[in-house]
């Protein structure tokens, strides 16, 4: 009941006033990250060294060194990857992309929707344990660090509860020069994708005061990435990602997950010397399944959460308990894999299909597309050719009586080199081209120009006042297009 009264000694004798954090408490935990009163819990996750740790350092540092590389290794002239988005323009490997291109992006789109469609239907969130930059460069370049500079889970979660100590300020100030080092080049690599590394590298060793926009974007950059690896971290998955809301849409009970097996390590204990004594023989223990009850999993999750509880949103599928659990399992002399990569209906003894009608549709869709986008691409010219009338005349008739038509060409390069184009006319027979420079003109790498052309007929081939122009454009080089156009000329001839 609310107090009225103003009494300051009747005050005395209640009881005090809640604090606002006590009323606000959950009944449970929401978030494996997250205290009761909604405070962060902070994370001291313990590496586990296994195959799985290996084989993910490998494919983590192969993509490491692609990011670095692609804005900077030329394929055909070009960068690897850039996405130049002020000219609409885009080096794919070696392949050039324009925004009028719009049926091989609409179809690169589709492409890599539906792989990711299909990849996480498969393989479940593979992605985010395996191919996702937070996870990447979290577990192999900034985790690293901190461990080098910090020292293990144990020594920081002690040095964390000491508060702000000498040694503690010089550690953290030391991690934090190297994730800014670390962070900037990420910073400047990114950037290189939409600028090029050509453009990056004049702005970087230019003057400063000529590019203050270039090192603001690059400072906030670097700023944002060191706040998400040194603070935010595991928060980007568990309340940040959408697209690891989407994937748990995506897959399906026979899609991979990591999980614990239940049915093998249930009941969990842990076990009396006795009974340690008896397994090491190969006695079955009785009551007891293959969980020790260790909880090497638990501390070495990065999200917090304890993977027998089943399949949670927090988990990224990255592997370490499966490491911490086979660990603990050889070291009691038991078979590896009560933690393991496995799906829904195998742990539950449910029959389980790999081929099943979403994938099918998903695997056809994806053969489909990305045929139809590599068919397009070896296919491709190198050069684009648009031919339309000018707004002019329809026709002008020369004295000599000969009939002129003309038109503007639209020619774009779409190769890193240069090209030598020129334009000559197959039909009809007796026509000739009037150009500048005899239609021979030069295009730089990617660019367009528009020529004008006028092509000169002898009257009789207009049949109806109309004849057919064909046109041969090649590049000296072997390749060549072939245009055909409408021509108009006088009703009277014949
Ligand atoms: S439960 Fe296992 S796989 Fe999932 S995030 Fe935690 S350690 Fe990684
Ligand atoms: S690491 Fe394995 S044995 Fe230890 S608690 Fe986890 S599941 Fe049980």
């Amino acid at each position: 009941m609310e107090n009225t009264t103003n009494d300051p000694k009747q005050e005395q004798k209640q009881d005090p006033p809640e604090r606002p954090s006590h009323i606000l408490e959950a009944p449970e935990a929401v978030l494996s990250t997250m205290n009761k009163d909604g405070t962060r819990k902070w994370m001291y996750p313990k590496l586990s060294k296994g195959s799985m740790y290996t084989r993910r350092k490998i494919v983590g540092w192969i993509l490491i060194a692609l990011f670095f590389a692609l804005p900077i290794v030329k394929m055909n002239g070009e960068p690897a990857m850039f996405l130049d988005i002020v000219h609409r323009r885009f080096a794919i490997f070696g392949q050039i992309f324009y925004a009028t291109d719009t049926l091989l992006l609409m179809l690169l789109g589709l492409t890599l929707v539906i792989s990711v469609v299909w990849a996480t239907a498969l393989f479940g969130r593979v992605w985010c344990g395996w191919g996702c930059p937070q996870t990447v460069y979290m577990e192999f370049i900034f985790r690293p660090i901190e461990r080098l500079v910090e020292g293990t889970e144990a020594q920081r979660k002690r040095r964390d509860k000491q508060g702000w100590t000498p040694d503690k300020v010089w550690r953290t100030a030391v991690k934090l020069f190297l994730y800014t080092i670390i962070a900037a080049a990420m910073s400047h690599t990114f950037v290189a994708y939409f600028v090029s590394w050509d453009v990056l590298t004049s702005w970087m060793t230019g003057a400063p005061s000529k590019h203050w926009g270039f090192f603001l974007m690059m400072g906030i950059t670097t700023a944002l990435i060191v706040f998400d690896f040194a603070y935010f971290r595991e928060q980007m998955c568990t309340i940040a990602c959408p697209y690891a809301r989407l994937q748990s849409v995506l897959m399906d009970p026979d899609s991979l997950i990591v999980s614990y097996d239940p049915s093998r390590g249930e009941t969990r204990g842990r076990r009396t010397k006795a009974q340690r004594e008896q397994e090491k023989q190969g006695i079955k223990l009785k009551n007891l399944g293959d969980c020790i009850d260790c909880g090497a999993c638990v501390r070495t999750c990065p999200t917090g959460i304890d993977i027998r509880d089943g399949l949670q949103l927090e988990c990224i599928s990255c592997t370490q308990c499966i490491d911490a659990c086979d660990a603990i399992m050889i070291g009691v002399g038991k078979e590896p894999g009560l933690v393991r990569y496995t799906s829904e209906n195998k742990i539950d003894n449910k029959p389980s299909r790999i081929l099943r009608p979403r994938l099918v549709l998903y695997t056809g869709l994806l053969v489909l597309f990305s045929s139809v986008l590599l068919y397009l691409v070896t296919h491709a010219s190198m050069f684009d050719i648009n031919m339309m009338r000018a707004t002019d005349k329809p026709f002008t008739v020369l004295p000599d009586g000969q009939v002129s038509n003309h038109f503007k060409m639209r020619t774009q390069n779409r190769i890193g080199s240069s090209q030598d184009l020129q334009v000559t006319v197959i039909e009809p027979e007796g026509a000739v081209i009037k150009a500048q420079n005899d239609a021979k003109f030069t295009l730089k790498p990617g660019q367009m120009k528009y020529i004008d052309l006028w092509i000169v007929s002898p009257n009789e081939v207009f049949k109806s006042g109309q004849s057919t122009a064909k046109l041969r454009v090649s590049n000296g080089s072997g390749a060549e297009q072939i245009i055909e156009h409408k021509m108009l000329g006088p009703v009277s001839a014949k």
